[in-house]
């Protein structure tokens, strides 16, 4: 690995923290218990700014907030060429603002700055113009039904929305949730993740000059059993979108049951299965399984983390995978040319280390890695384990960590069968050159995703979302919207139904 960065003092961000507080009615204020909490510098476990701790008292003041903006506000009234011009003035604003927003979520969430500026910002940028696109292009139908009606389907806001984040892709998740929402007219709570709330503070401070009227965006930031337990239970919240670990996302489905029956969209965790065929071509296949792991610390929900090679290119594959993560650039996220930060926290690193352990105890072997980097913060070496089986805990568990585990297969059946055998079903990637084993397995695998000699392809226009425990509900793409519509049937009496 390289060395040099992590073992250096860290390198100095080039912007100052300025919003810490919560952003509730188009103003930023503190928590109504005046408290704060740290948000910590994963490369050091440092502190970067006290955050106003939001809680349930804020939570009502916010979504008080929302439903007045939703119920007598300009925002749902308004053209839906109007709301579509504000989410494109505000994709301006974040793009203008690119090296500023990148740099919070680095120091904030210890991604590597050149992913954050060069990927997510952009993504973010893309997310919104595509849903402003989508803003003047929401219709219902006309519907020929049995009998003198004249029928049709009003598509309309669903009202209150609470939305909650995780802290893996803070600004990018803030996107995929805000986009569909605003583009329909809603009004919005939502609520960062704890770890990570600077860079939608940053967007916040953009909202009044992109147009958009106080109270339809409200940000909190907090804890998630106190402040996220208390929008999901909140009866004036019409509709939840989560996404998240799969214990919290069933927290938030009984919290929504126990409450007002709101709706709630899921995203959350899963164990995605890279299968690499016999005809793959190999050096593509290494390279991709490695990102559809490494990519982010290993922090994706979707990352491919059972990588089943079959035995006949097995030996090659592993060889050239192994050499892969040994030249891994680890180091100072804000250093150029850095491919892996740290991993977000104390608890996430100690969960990785033990997920590690385990996988030596279980007879896997360990190739490289499986250890510390550095002696500050939570940088850990890319870790590749081979001889990995079914029943190990490494090959059903999220370890949401760079650590890559390498399965032989056979056959295709049996391949079908222990992918799909998990409590999981994000997404799959399929490395072969022959079309019929691509389509066997796009339609045999049982998930939302299927990346064919590609992997993490994250068009705005694609769908995305989980099968079984991954989640309910699918977002980006034309499909999110109706997360966040209601469909009225109108029916009227003809008094002349032969015309
Ligand atoms: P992780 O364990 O990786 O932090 P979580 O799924 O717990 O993942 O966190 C994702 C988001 O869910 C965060 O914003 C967190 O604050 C929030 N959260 C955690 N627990 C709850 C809960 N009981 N109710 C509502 N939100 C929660």
């Amino acid at each position: 690995y390289s060395t040099a960065a992590a073992f250096e003092d860290a390198i100095k961000p080039s912007v100052n923290v300025e919003h810490t507080k919560l952003f509730i009615n188009g103003q930023f204020v503190d928590a109504a218990s005046g408290k704060t909490f740290p948000t910590l510098d994963p490369r050091t476990g440092e502190v970067i700014a006290h955050i106003a701790e939001g809680d349930a008292e804020d939570i009502n003041r916010a979504v008080a907030a929302a439903r007045k903006a939703f119920d007598e506000g300009p925002w749902p009234r308004m053209t839906a060429y109007e709301r579509s011009k504000v989410l494109l003035r505000l994709a301006d604003l974040i793009e203008q603002h690119k090296d500023q927003i990148a740099t919070l979520e680095t120091w904030d969430s210890g991604k590597p700055y050149e992913q954050a500026a060069k990927i997510e910002v952009p993504m973010v940028v893309r997310q919104l113009r595509y849903y402003a696109g989508w803003a003047d292009k929401i219709h219902g139908m006309t519907i020929p039904a049995d009998g003198p009606y004249h029928v049709q389907t009003l598509h309309e806001p669903i009202g209150v929305a609470g939305q909650i984040i995780p802290w893996n892709f803070p600004l990018l998740m803030f996107s995929w949730k805000i986009g569909p929402a605003l583009a329909t007219g809603n009004s919005i709570v939502l609520k960062t993740a704890e770890q990570t709330p600077l860079s939608a503070f940053y967007v916040a401070n953009l909202l009044q000059e992109a147009g958009l009227p106080e109270g339809v965006l409200n940000i909190v930031s907090g804890f998630g059993p106190t402040a996220g337990a208390a929008l999901c239970s909140h009866m004036d919240v019409d509709k939840l979108a989560f996404t998240g670990s799969t214990d919290t996302g069933k927290a938030i489905l009984a919290l929504a049951a126990k409450s007002n029956l709101k709706s709630v969209t899921l995203e959350l965790g899963g164990k995605s299965p890279f299968i690499v065929c016999e005809d793959a071509d190999i050096d593509t296949a290494v390279e991709q399984a490695h990102l559809a792991l490494f990519f982010n610390q290993g922090q994706c929900c979707c990352a491919g983390s059972r990588t089943y090679v079959h035995e006949k290119v097995y030996d090659e594959f592993l060889e050239k995978a192994r050499a892969r993560a040994l030249k891994r650039t680890v180091g100072d996220p804000f250093k150029s040319g850095t491919e892996q930060g740290p991993q977000i926290d104390s608890k996430q690193f100690d969960k990785i280390m033990k997920y590690i352990r385990s996988g030596v105890e279980s007879g896997a072997t360990l190739e490289t890695g499986g250890e510390r980097f550095g002696e500050k913060g939570y940088y850990i070496k890319p870790t590749v384990f081979s001889n990995v089986k079914d029943d190990m805990l490494i090959a059903q568990d999220e370890i949401f960590g760079p650590v890559q585990s390498i399965l032989k297969f056979k056959d295709l059946d049996e391949v079908i069968k222990r992918a799909n055998n998990s409590r999981y079903g994000l997404a799959a990637g399929v490395f072969t050159q022959s079309i019929d084993t691509a389509n066997t397995l796009a339609r045999a695998l049982r998930v939302g995703s299927v990346w064919i000699n590609c992997f993490d392809i994250f068009d705005a226009a694609i769908p995305f979302g989980g099968y079984k425990m991954s989640g309910q509900g699918r977002e980006k793409g034309e499909y999110s919207l109706k997360n966040y519509l209601q469909v009225k049937a109108v029916v009227t009496q003809l008094k002349n139904p032969a015309w």
